[in-house]
């Protein structure tokens, strides 16, 4: 699944990650019939590999979801009542994350807290599910099959990472030219390579000067 880190921060993503999502075998689906009577405790260890994150994003140990949902009715008119779910939730989990400069995995405890409105499916379909309002863009919608936690969660720990990670503030990365790590050994590459604009200048230096030699005799 190609999902770039850039889409982390931007709340457009939102709505447009909720389409790429892959049903998972035992995903935990949250539905509104379950919360009829009372609101849902969560409490919910999602074990590593069960989740896809994104290429340079993997959990490493159990993640821990805790919190609650329950229903949210949305009075449209007298008869047009509209179920929304509301889910709270805590986790906390163990990752790995690559360095933006030498790809080198980084170790990240990985926490945060969710507060977020889940709507039926087509229920916004006339307005046009993606012309809701400013306020309202961190609602997202739900499936007839119910709402899958780990679909939440997943894209929850994409939001709280930061846009880039490095393994340390002065990481000098990968050499472009042998592709070793310049943290490691200074493999010498650039003082050996010598630029192609200077080579041109120098051609350009001795044309001029056999000319000017030419000219003279
Ligand atoms: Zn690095
Ligand atoms: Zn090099």
């Amino acid at each position: 699944m190609a999902f770039h880190r850039s889409t982390r921060s931007g709340v457009t993503s939102w709505l447009y990650a909720w389409a790429t999502l892959r049903d998972t075998e035992d995903a935990m689906l949250i539905q509104p019939a379950d919360l009829l009577q009372e609101p849902l405790l969560l409490d919910e260890t999602i074990p590593p590999s069960s989740i896809d994150y994104a290429l340079d994003v993997r959990q490493t140990d159990a993640l821990r979801v805790r919190g609650s949902a329950e229903i949210l009715e949305e009075h449209r008119g007298p008869k047009d009542i509209v179920q929304d779910i509301r889910v709270r939730a805590h986790f906390e989990g163990g990752f790995e994350l690559l360095c933006a400069r030498c790809v080198d995995p980084i170790a990240q405890r990985v926490k945060g807290e969710f507060d977020l409105i889940f709507r039926p499916s087509g229920v916004d379909a006339e307005q046009g599910e993606r012309s809701i309002s400013e306020a309202e863009t961190e609602i997202g919608y739900y499936e007839e099959s119910g709402l899958s936690l780990e679909d939440v969660v997943r894209e929850q720990v994409l939001l709280s990472l930061p846009d880039r990670s490095l393994c340390r503030e002065d990481c000098k990365g990968l050499c472009p030219h042998c592709g070793g790590n310049r943290n490691e050994n200074n493999c010498g590459c650039e003082e050996k390579q010598v630029d192609p604009r200077w080579s041109a200048l120098k051609g350009f230096s001795t044309g001029i000067g056999s000319g000017a030699e030419s000219g003279a005799k």
